[in-house]
């Protein structure tokens, strides 16, 4: 069966030869893999189109009950070329598509959460602040997939944060110090100012997000309890925020 799909390339590697593994995040039908064949010789069916990050239409077979789709061509819309150019937003770029391909299900149609990393990908191509970025981009991801932390009453009682909460990334929220009892997991700090502006990404739309100004210590906060709480939901950590740490310290 034959198909096209408007899709975000998030990882090719070369496969025998001449040919591809491509992974890719599609406004239709979420992740997916596919093999797109001699593509290192086809320069006209593929041109830069399965490069990491490019927003692309891709001609794809299909046979049934095969897991692989087969690539046939890609027509680039948007090639995000200013992603590659600058360190920090490549690096702030790959953690979020590793956000992408560790937590999207194969197959599992996601329309919101595709456009908005076709959207944030727009801004940070354009030269937007990786860190900034980034960081609306966990925000506003994993509550598209169901995973958004509570911060605004406590986990056990209900009762309302005063002043400074102790975040628990196991479990994706906080507890009051009357219902906190110490089991020894680090908790991450979150100022009232940091929550305040989580719930303000979390309501607004990217163009309004991307006029808020928050401080860079509230930037850090969030993105300590992002790390710890992805990093439950996960499992193990994701690889590439090394390398942005690396970038950043610099
Ligand atoms: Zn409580």
């Amino acid at each position: 069966m034959k198909s096209k799909t408007e899709t975000i390339i998030i990882s090719s590697m070369n496969l025998g030869e001449a040919d591809k593994l491509v992974t890719f995040f599609s406004l239709d039908r979420g992740m997916l893999k596919g093999v797109a064949k001699n593509a290192r010789k086809s320069f006209k069916r593929f041109g830069a189109g399965l490069e990491s990050f490019t927003l692309v239409r891709l001609h794809l077979y299909e046979r049934e009950h095969q897991e692989l789709a087969r690539i046939e061509s890609a027509d680039i819309i948007e090639q995000h070329a200013g992603i590659g150019c600058d360190l920090g937003r490549a690096a702030a770029g790959a953690v979020m598509l590793e956000l992408v391909r560790e937590m999207s299900p194969l197959g599992e149609q996601n329309a919101p959460a595709f456009l908005l990393l076709a959207r944030v990908l727009h801004i940070l191509d354009e030269g937007g602040d990786p860190v900034f970025l980034l960081s609306i981009f966990e925000i506003k991801f994993l509550s598209l997939l169901g995973y958004q932390p509570k911060l605004d009453h406590c986990l056990s009682c209900g009762c309302r944060p005063k002043g400074e909460i102790l975040f628990l990334g196991m479990k994706g929220g906080f507890l009051c110090p009357d219902c906190l009892v110490s089991s020894g997991e680090p908790q991450t700090r979150l100022s009232p100012g940091a929550v305040g502006f989580y719930y303000q990404v979390l309501r607004m739309d990217m163009d309004k997000v991307c006029r808020l100004k928050p401080t860079t210590g509230i930037m850090r906060e969030l993105g300590q309890a992002f790390a710890t709480h992805t990093f439950h939901i996960l499992g193990k950590r994701l690889r590439s925020t090394d390398f942005l740490k690396t970038i950043m310290s610099l």
